[in-house]
């Protein structure tokens, strides 16, 4: 038994297709247990995430923290990209408002993932990381939250202008799963 430490019903959806076929039954996370995230990294939010939920549920937890880096803005928004402002399209025009006519527009999208035992142990931790570019304006209706203002790599094209395949192969949390899955398989048959 797998507890899925999030209360976000999209997330739960995305890490069930993820993991469908690996030998585990998921759970979603208790009702009413909120964990905040009080770490500095994605890799530090992840593991209090797993950590606290694995406790409190008494099974293993899989959490996940994602987000936007920004270099020609220290980083930010970071891991504070849920929370730069109200909603997607606000936090694209704050992103946009930010970075300015700056040149430099490199960025980088982080997944770390994390899972621990009810005891605190933590099991497995990996990252997945995506390099991209900040655009101009946003550009493709696909995706969900920075997508649009995000071109991937070498591509040309934006997260929000990939099918959905693409975008798992090329992403950073399709990257990070497929780091965690053979770990998690050897995890799961021990
Ligand atoms: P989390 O739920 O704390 O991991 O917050 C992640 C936030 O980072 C989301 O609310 C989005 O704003 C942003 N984010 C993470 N992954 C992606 C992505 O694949 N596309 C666009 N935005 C993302």
């Amino acid at each position: 038994m797998l507890v899925i430490a999030s209360g976000n019903a999209g997330k739960v959806r995305e890490f069930r297709s993820l993991l469908a076929h690996l030998p585990v039954e998921l759970q979603s996370q208790p009702e009413g247990l909120e964990v905040e995230e009080t770490g500095t990294t994605f890799a530090a939010n992840a593991r209090i995430k797993a950590v606290e939920v694995a406790r409190r549920s008494g099974q293993w937890a899989l959490a996940d923290d994602s987000g936007l880096s920004v270099n020609a803005l220290g980083g930010a928004p970071g891991v504070h990209s849920a929370r730069y402002a109200a909603t997607d399209p606000e936090r694209i025009e704050r992103l946009l408002q930010e970075l300015g006519d700056a040149t430099d527009r490199s960025a980088l999208f982080c997944a770390a993932l994390c899972v621990a035992a009810p005891d605190g142990e933590l099991l497995l931790e990996v990252e997945g990381r995506c390099d991209g570019w900040i655009t101009t304006a946003p550009r493709g209706d696909g995706g969900f939250g920075y997508d649009p203002v995000f071109e991937v790599g070498q591509s040309g094209i934006t997260f929000a202008e990939m099918g959905p395949e693409q975008k798992r192969r090329e992403g950073h949390r399709g990257r990070a799963f497929a780091l965690l899955e053979p770990e998690l398989q050897k995890l799961l048959l021990l």
